[in-house]
């Protein structure tokens, strides 16, 4: 049967990237190696590092003064690597999800946090908007889209001090205006890659500032001077998100990912607001185009089992929310196709025929 991918990341991939990848991985470039036994410092391995680098720096339409750089660590690791690096006196951070709130505990160590505001109270279900910055703040940090609770914040804040964001779950779905940012983070494996590499995009003369003595690691300068070699870069994930690079080139750029990502929430959102036993979970005018969450209506409850047990035979994988919202949740990145969102949407319909 076929299966329909909405695993939040891990996640799909567009088939063409991994059919690729699995043929470098057997061949790489006719060598007679695998790129998995390959040097990174070998001759045909440094074109697939410039070319992801600069295929990020187009299709984002990244400024002079920036650079891209392939790290290890995860986005978890950019939690605490973007404040020993960029906090110099005070950080502003604004705390709107599970992601968010590990990202402001790290700065924690490094100097004073200001939380601007807040949604935790509220179970992270919108994106607070009247705060105000401290203007001597070095940086404000976002996360574009809370990949646990389906709130996104699709458009580049308007504050008076820098912005540093994660953007792990919503990176290369829209374009984005990098001037605006000191810092952009993503895990790839949510709409990049597989997991293994994390990108970072950096503004370079806001590098080397911190007022502390950094591990050589942990200093974005060491990975900018050697262009993501100072170590063994991962060599396979760069890879996979070369192709997938390609990949959204090929299908318009960001501009065609954002197109894409309004239409497939448009399916899957227009349905959930139409059936009568299921109801969304966050304000409409924060919801993500990335992660679509929604539960069962109170007076269907003891639905939600059910109706898991009911797409999962048709198809449907990695439905399920995040155990801290409950019910359902439908990650739709850059891969995932209208055909999926149909196929979601037509479940939902002949489930509620039943009842
Ligand atoms: C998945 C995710 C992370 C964690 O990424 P790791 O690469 O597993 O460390 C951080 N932030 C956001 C927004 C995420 O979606």
């Amino acid at each position: 049967m076929k299966k329909y991918n909405f695993n939040a990341g891990p996640s799909m991939l567009p088939r063409e990237v991994i059919e690729n990848t699995a043929k470098q991985i057997l061949d790489f470039n006719g060598s007679g190696l695998s790129l998995m036994e390959i040097s990174h410092r070998a001759k045909d391995f440094q074109p697939v590092v410039d070319e992801a680098e600069a295929l990020i720096k187009e299709l984002l339409d990244v400024p002079e003064g920036y650079s891209v750089i392939f790290l290890g660590g995860g986005a978890s690791l950019q939690f605490t690597q973007v404040p020993a690096n960029f906090l110099i006196k005070k950080a502003a951070y604004l705390n709107t999800g599970t992601w968010a709130n590990k990202a402001e505990k790290e700065a924690k160590l490094y100097g004073e946090v200001v939380e601007v505001a807040s949604s935790k109270d509220a179970n992270y279900t919108f994106i607070p908007k009247d705060f105000s910055v401290p203007a001597d703040a070095d940086y404000l940090h976002i996360t574009t889209n809370n990949t646990i609770y389906g709130t996104e914040i699709r458009k580049d804040l308007e504050v008076s001090v820098p912005l540093i964001a994660d953007m792990s779950s919503d990176i290369m779905s829209r374009p984005v205006d990098v001037s605006k940012y000191d810092c952009i983070y993503a895990g790839a494996q949510k709409n990049m890659s597989m997991a293994g590499v994390t990108v970072v995009i950096l503004k370079n003369d806001k590098l080397g500032k911190a007022p502390r003595e950094l591990p050589t690691m942990m200093n974005y300068c060491t990975h900018v001077e050697k262009g993501s070699m100072f170590n063994t870069p991962p060599v396979v994930p760069i890879y996979s998100l070369l192709e997938t690079m390609r990949w959204v080139k090929a299908q318009g750029g960001v501009e065609a990912m954002d197109k894409l990502a309004k239409q497939r929430a448009e399916i899957v959102y227009g349905e959930i607001d139409r059936n009568k036993l299921f109801k969304g979970t966050v304000a409409e005018e924060d919801r993500s185009l990335m992660n679509i969450c929604f539960v069962m209506n109170e007076e269907y409850a003891e639905l939600e089992k059910p109706f898991f047990e009911f797409a999962t035979e048709r198809g449907m994988v990695g439905v399920k929310g995040h155990r801290s919202v409950g019910g359902f949740r439908a990650s739709c990145y850059n891969a995932q196709t209208i055909e999926g969102c149909n196929a979601l949407v037509q479940a939902m319909q002949d489930f509620e025929k039943k009842y």
